[in-house]
């Protein structure tokens, strides 16, 4: 049986289907997992995506371009393939997307991340016979902190004067961050450098089993 989706230079295809997911160049029919820049992009023939996430696409992707909604867990055709988008947990409107023929099985789970997040629905576990990952922070190096419990949501009901103190705490922490983030960052590289040093050493797997 041929494989259900194949890297094209425009992206993931589905030829069952023909369509792409998430497509970097412009094509007749896209799967769209979220409205983030490096997913969404412009010019495509029509895109389908999770309803919940049809304004942030047509933010993004302009008035002309053709949009087709779906709610999570609606079964839809294309071309021989059935197609069902489910929440990703990323971001408002984030999908996995499950893409059914004669009976097997892939999900392409597009970002996705599994705590908790009021923003948008919670990850779902798809069952499938083969599952493409993103995994942008894929490496162990990486370690998140716990998400805080509760977030600024309601910042756009108060005073103008109070939104302005808001916004400008929030540039003071941005930078903050920022300036920990490249800490934390070149901690990474440095701690990188010397993982792939040991494992590349003669031997490496007998002194330091993985
Ligand atoms: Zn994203």
């Amino acid at each position: 049986m041929p494989e259900l989706l194949e890297l094209t230079p425009e992206g993931l295809y589905c030829r069952a289907g023909d369509f792409h997911v998430d497509p970097w160049r412009p094509v007749p029919r896209a799967v769209v997992t979220h409205g983030h820049a490096d997913h969404a992009r412009s010019g495509m023939g029509v895109v389908h995506a999770a309803n919940a996430g049809l304004g942030l696409l047509r933010w993004r992707l302009g008035e002309s371009q053709p949009l087709e909604g779906h709610a999570y867990g609606e079964s839809f055709a294309l071309g021989d393939a059935r197609v069902s988008l489910h929440p990703a947990g990323h971001v408002l409107g984030s999908a996995q997307v499950r893409i059914e023929l004669d009976g097997e099985v892939w999900v392409v789970s597009g970002d996705y991340k599994r705590d908790e997040d009021p923003t948008c629905a919670a990850f779902e576990v798809v069952p499938c016979d083969v599952f493409i990952t993103e995994a942008t922070f894929g490496l162990p190096v990486y370690r998140w902190r716990p998400r805080p419990r509760r977030l600024g949501l309601a910042a756009a009901h108060l005073p103008r004067d109070r939104c302005q103190a808001r916004a400008r705490d929030a540039r003071q922490h941005r930078r903050a961050g920022a300036r920990a983030a490249r800490r934390g960052y070149r901690r990474c590289r440095a701690e990188n450098r010397t993982r792939r040093r040991e494992l590349t050493a003669p031997h490496a797997r007998l002194r330091r089993p993985l």
